[in-house]
């Protein structure tokens, strides 16, 4: 059988997937499986790769920097390395596709949908609840709906803050307490995302959030351990240990995530047992709450009251070799290898029941 990897992409997420991609490569069952690579450019161009049958064939694009693959594309197009092609020609018979994709065109329903209208079995979540979990405000919404607690936020889009920014700054202020975190709906690895003290930086934090989408949450912060629980599974998921993040600064942004490596794992967490399973429980709730299928990874608010409030939920995870994704399943007894062969069988199960 062939794994179909789809990686890069045109999201701000893009090196991350590229190093998600390498990660899983490696691990891949070789024994078992082939792996055709398929790069996605920034721009959106699909570029397919040689087939590998081993791990040290490991492609040259997947080794590199996004910006050195940029250029490998521009000088490489068309060469025996990596051909371009349309999107539609990775539909072949016996193919499992990994979508390695994070954020907006990878890990929000666009690309599932696009890969449901081929027919191909494909690793993670489906359409719906791709879009649902990407969209933090439409999962708030189906977190709240099932009960799950959550800080104080308010949402509105571009249209309302153009036409009304003091209402919404006095919203906001009338609401929710300083320090506020400004985030896009729709993104991941905190890009976009703010955290502000005062009136001028909420201002200036909107209007770099609106860069990145139309709609904008304005939460509370909160001062609070990290915790993040791996589930795994399709309507019978399961969920690992809890796993927390050691942070040096109050925000785990983009930056202290992947370029300081500041951020330590402390899997599994040193919480009381109920807490561990009040946290479980939750992350099982938001997974089912949003229809999830094959993986996501959820993650929490803690404080040291023992008050546990669901953040957000990702469904295509980091699977760097430092993500918590996969580092929460070791952590429960599961290899990477294991993990990697169970989601491709829980993407084979949900394509049959659907077909
Ligand atoms: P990813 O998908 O990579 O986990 P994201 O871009 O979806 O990230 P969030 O997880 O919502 O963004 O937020 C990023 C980080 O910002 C959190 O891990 C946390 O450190 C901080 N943060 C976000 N919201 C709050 C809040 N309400 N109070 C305190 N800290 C917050
Ligand atoms: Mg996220
Ligand atoms: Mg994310
Ligand atoms: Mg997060």
């Amino acid at each position: 059988m062939k794994i179909t990897m789809l990686y890069g992409g045109q999201s701000a997420e893009h090196d991350i997937s590229i190093l998600s991609a390498h990660n899983i490569v490696q691990q891949i069952m070789f024994d078992v499986y082939t792996v055709q690579p398929i790069y996605i450019t920034r721009q959106g161009k699909w570029i397919k790769g040689p087939l590998l049958e081993e791990p040290s064939a490991f492609p040259e694009q997947l080794r590199l920097s996004s910006a050195q693959v940029e250029s490998w594309c521009d000088n490489e197009k068309g060469s025996s390395t990596g051909i371009n092609i349309n999107p539609g020609d990775i539909a072949e018979e016996d193919t499992v596709v990994f979508p390695i994709l994070h954020g907006p065109n990878g890990e929000d329903g666009t690309i599932q949908g696009f890969l449901e209208i081929l027919n191909l079995p494909y690793v993670g979540a489906g359409v719906a609840a791709s879009a649902a979990g990407m969209d933090k405000i439409i999962s708030k919404n189906l977190f709240e709906r099932a009960g799950l607690p959550q800080v104080p936020y308010i949402a509105f889009d571009q249209r309302e803050w153009q036409s009304d920014k003091e209402d919404l700054i006095a919203r906001s202020e009338g609401s929710l307490l300083y320090p506020l975190f400004v985030k896009p709906a729709n993104l991941g690895s905190s890009v976009g995302i703010s955290r502000v003290t005062d009136s001028s930086e909420l201002v200036e934090a909107v209007e770099l959030a609106l860069q990145f989408d139309r709609r904008i949450v304005v939460e509370q912060g909160i001062r609070a351990e990290e915790c993040e629980v791996a589930v795994l599974g399709n309507d019978d998921a399961h969920v690992s240990v809890v796993g927390q993040l050691v942070k040096q600064s109050d925000f785990y942004n983009y930056d202290e995530k992947y370029i300081n490596n500041t951020v330590e794992m402390q899997i599994p967490a040193e919480i009381p047992d109920h807490i561990a399973s009040q946290v479980q429980d939750y992350a099982l709730a938001a997974y089912r709450a949003i229809d999830c299928s094959g993986l996501a990874r959820v993650d929490f608010f803690l404080t040291n009251k023992g008050d546990i409030y669901i953040n957000e939920i990702n469904t295509m995870p980091g699977f760097t070799q430092y993500s918590m994704y996969p580092n929460l399943w070791l952590g429960t007894g599961l290899s990477q290898r294991d993990l990697i062969d169970e989601l491709i069988q829980l993407a084979l199960r949900r394509h049959e029941r659907n077909s």
